[in-house]
């Protein structure tokens, strides 16, 4: 049997490591950021009509530009958005990979500011691009003098910014975006995947979509809105730039059953974030916890939180793993992040990890 080693892969493939996240079945899953609450029973019967219509038509591609989800996501987003500002894709990891695939590639660089999400350096090494890593400060911040230095330093033909930053929960004042904007001539992503848990100072870079043709912001139905088996993300940005989106997806990627899933969704969507204000104060329950066993807690605007202080993170992740909890460790050294998971896995959780040793 041929291993990976006897075959012809793409050199600049050569030894890298997928995207790993364990997942257990069995275990309480506090480690990929999800909404722990299912689908609640009126929406997902709404869904599964809509599913029922579009499956004795399936013999057809669906709507390969798939307008109605389009206008849906606008229509969620506000802002003075339309249908001409929006794109979607299986994820915005999809969504992320064909910005690069449009802007980025052979020599282009994709610049970002560590730690932050681990699929970036992924997707530059899928699509060619060179990955310049940018080291935050020691408490994750950024100032915007540092950050504006670094765009600066490198010319980037993309830089994302993660707010609020998976996995240290930071997130980015809209004038460190702004500068940022103002001295690069390429393209800048605002990643939002956790933007409905901010809380009331947190503002959306939707707000500076008008007149910056070069920004552009992505969001996914994956954490706040539950919807992560579904598969949709999503992009604002200008017209032109959703043009270039056209060059690069694979005709009809979204399925019809995918579609009808988020317009179904988005009907509801009052209700499908009715859990994100009680995911909230389970967070700012873990951050308070945690910090009164003594460990270092990050302050997150996500729907995690991100603690320092762990002496073995590997031995502390194992412990909680036998007794059916998966949590993350995201190889910061002496780090640990945990998903807010309902009111009863958050006790379970801090039950367990209170009689382990720090
Ligand atoms: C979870 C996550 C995503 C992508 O999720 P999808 O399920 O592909 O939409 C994107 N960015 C960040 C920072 C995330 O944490």
């Amino acid at each position: 049997m041929a291993t990976l080693d006897d075959l012809p892969l793409r050199p600049d493939l050569v030894g890298k490591k997928p995207y790993g996240a364990p997942q257990d079945a069995a275990s309480i899953n506090l480690n990929v950021n999800e909404n722990p609450h299912p689908i609640p029973e009126e929406v997902a019967a709404d869904i599964v009509s809509s599913l029922a219509t579009e499956v004795t038509r399936a013999n057809r591609y669906p709507d390969r530009d798939f307008g109605e989800l389009r206008e849906s996501l606008a229509r969620y987003l506000g802002h003075g958005l339309t249908v001409d500002n929006l794109w979607a894709a299986n994820g915005s990891n999809e969504i992320l990979q064909q910005v690069l695939q449009a802007f980025g590639g052979p020599g282009r660089s994709l610049l970002s500011f560590v730690p932050t999400y681990s699929m970036y350096p992924l997707l530059a090494s899928g699509t060619g691009t060179e990955w310049i890593p940018v080291p935050r400060g020691t408490d994750f911040s950024l100032s915007a003098e540092d950050a504006v230095a670094a765009v600066r330093a490198h010319t980037p033909d993309i830089t994302i910014i993660c707010t609020p930053n998976n996995p240290t929960g930071t997130p980015m004042p809209l004038d460190t975006i702004r500068a940022l904007y103002d001295v690069t001539n390429g393209i800048v992503v605002v990643d939002e995947a956790y933007a409905e848990f901010g809380s009331e100072a947190y503002e959306s870079a939707l707000t500076l979509l008008p007149g910056r043709d070069r920004l552009l912001v992505s969001r996914t139905m994956s954490k706040a809105f539950a919807f992560a088996g579904v598969r949709i993300g999503y992009l604002a940005g200008n017209p032109a730039a959703i043009d270039a989106m056209h060059l690069v997806r694979l005709p009809y990627h979204l399925s019809a059953l995918t579609q009808a899933a988020g317009i179904a969704a988005l009907r509801h969507s009052t209700t499908m974030l009715a859990a994100v204000g009680a995911m909230r104060d389970e967070r700012v329950r873990i951050a308070r916890a945690l910090s009164d066993m003594g460990y270092t807690v990050h302050p997150s605007e996500g729907n995690f939180v991100l603690f320092g202080g762990v002496s073995n993170p590997q031995a502390t992740f194992e412990a909680l793993r036998g007794q059916g909890i998966l949590i993350r460790d995201v190889g910061i050294p002496g780090h640990l992040r945990v998903s807010v998971g309902t009111h009863s896995e958050t006790s379970l959780f801090l039950e367990k990890i209170a009689q382990l040793p720090r």
